[in-house]
């Protein structure tokens, strides 16, 4: 069985979990409808993007 040569230190151990911190993901306010859309991407919620409707949305 493959065992780890030497005990990592607390600081070997904090510089590799220094990369897994999640962030919030980002989101912006529908310009047509008001609600919270993905930067660059269709509104879910009434289809528009920049301004004008891509996808009809069924009501
Ligand atoms: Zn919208």
């Amino acid at each position: 069985m493959a065992v780890p040569k030497r005990k990592v230190s607390p600081h070997r151990r904090g510089i590799r979990r220094s990369h897994d911190s999640l962030k919030p993901e980002a989101f912006h306010e529908c310009s047509n409808c008001g609600e919270l859309k993905r930067p660059h991407n269709m509104c879910n919620a009434c289809g528009h993007y920049n301004g004008r409707e891509i996808v009809a949305v069924g009501l």
